[in-house]
């Protein structure tokens, strides 16, 4: 994993979420302002417009780099919040080592970093009742050993689970709080934009999965030989 995986990553959501737009665009202005996939199209423009400084770092340098560009380019209440996501993972990266369970422990540490930042936990009908039940599902599949292809495809539908829920709940926090009653039957529009880019970056970090796939026997390097061919797939990248 490197900053290529991280541009990678953030292409992924780029795509996805201008391919959703005026759909986040129509719920937010259900119950918010509208301006929320406004602000995150300009923070992922920022981060490509840096691409080649954060292609050179290694992972954790990458998320560092990229949590202080959306923090300083994106407004309304979600900046500081993605910002606070890739710190808190960036910030957990010592302990990955190619096991499920490393980046399950490096994602929860980012959403902690969230809750903490946005003083909320899940059922505010907020972007948490997404990110909460994703680490957990991660951190309970990596638990039972699942292969990361399997884990890639359980997560997003663990994130449109959390969508869903949404729609039933009282906005406690943000502006759709001010609606009160008249915000539950809606769908929130952070819960779903979250869902959007985990489920982009799952899919592309899937496609590298499947085309890198495991080491063959003939792929590994000559006995002796100084070569990371024979780590973990993910540890590879
Ligand atoms: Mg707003």
């Amino acid at each position: 994993m490197n900053g290529k995986v991280v541009m990678d990553c953030v292409d992924a959501a780029y795509a996805s979420i201008r391919q959703h737009a005026d759909e986040i665009m129509v719920l937010d202005q259900s119950i918010g302002d509208g301006d929320h996939v406004f602000n995150l199209i300009r923070g992922l423009e920022a981060l490509r417009g840096i691409r080649g400084d954060i292609e050179a770092l290694d992972f954790a340098a990458a998320l560092k780099l990229a949590a202080s560009k959306v923090l300083s380019t994106v407004g309304g209440s979600s900046g500081p919040l993605f910002s606070s996501l890739l710190l808190g993972m960036s910030r957990a990266c010592d302990q990955l080592n190619g096991d499920p369970r490393s980046y399950a422990q490096m994602y929860a540490a980012g959403v902690d970093a969230v809750q903490l930042r946005g003083k909320t936990g899940r059922g505010s009908k907020t972007m948490m009742d997404v990110l909460i039940p994703v680490a957990e599902r991660l951190s309970e599949l990596a638990d039972r050993e699942s292969g990361v292809p399997l884990i890639l495809a359980e997560l997003p539908k663990e994130a449109a689970r959390g969508v869903l829920a949404t729609r039933d709940m009282l906005a406690t926090k943000g502006r759709a709080s001010f609606l009160g009653e008249r915000s539950v039957g809606h769908i929130d529009p952070g819960a779903r934009s979250s869902e959007i880019m985990i489920t982009a970056v799952c899919e592309r970090l899937g496609k590298s999965v499947n085309r890198e796939g495991p080491p063959r026997p003939t792929d590994l390097p000559p006995r002796g030989a100084a070569s990371d061919a024979s780590v973990g797939v993910v540890s590879s990248q």
